[in-house]
């Protein structure tokens, strides 16, 4: 039976062969993955701040996030937040026209056309 769990990107990790190149500069490369995906039953508030802190002064949590939500990441934290978290982040986003569905029923980001 083959493994059906989300791939794992953070810490250690990150040298799997589907690396974004901000994965490179991300503060918990070299962190112990299982932080980031904590037992849902056993998350402590300690877990949890020690994760928002971390992720606070990353310097690529914006696209950490981004990537979580278009690439539809289900579990674990990204970019300092919790899946339930990144649902309403999405939702909001996509009602500001950040992100739309594609025809796969995935995530895009929409981006302003580069003029420059
Ligand atoms: S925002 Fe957090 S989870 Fe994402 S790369 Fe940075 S430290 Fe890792």
């Amino acid at each position: 039976m083959g493994n059906t769990a989300s791939p794992r990107l953070h810490g250690p990790l990150i040298t799997q062969w589907h690396r974004p190149e901000w994965m490179l500069e991300a503060l918990c490369r070299d962190m112990d993955p299982n932080l980031f995906y904590p037992d849902k039953s056993k998350t402590s508030s300690f877990d949890q701040l020690a994760i928002r802190l971390t992720c606070a002064g990353c310097p690529v949590a914006e696209e950490c996030l981004e990537y979580a939500i278009v690439t539809h990441q289900r579990e674990g934290w990204w970019g300092g937040h919790s899946p339930r978290e990144r649902d309403r982040i999405r939702r909001v986003w996509e009602r500001a026209g950040r992100v739309e569905r594609s025809a796969h029923n995935s995530w895009e980001v929409r981006r302003e056309p580069s003029w420059g």
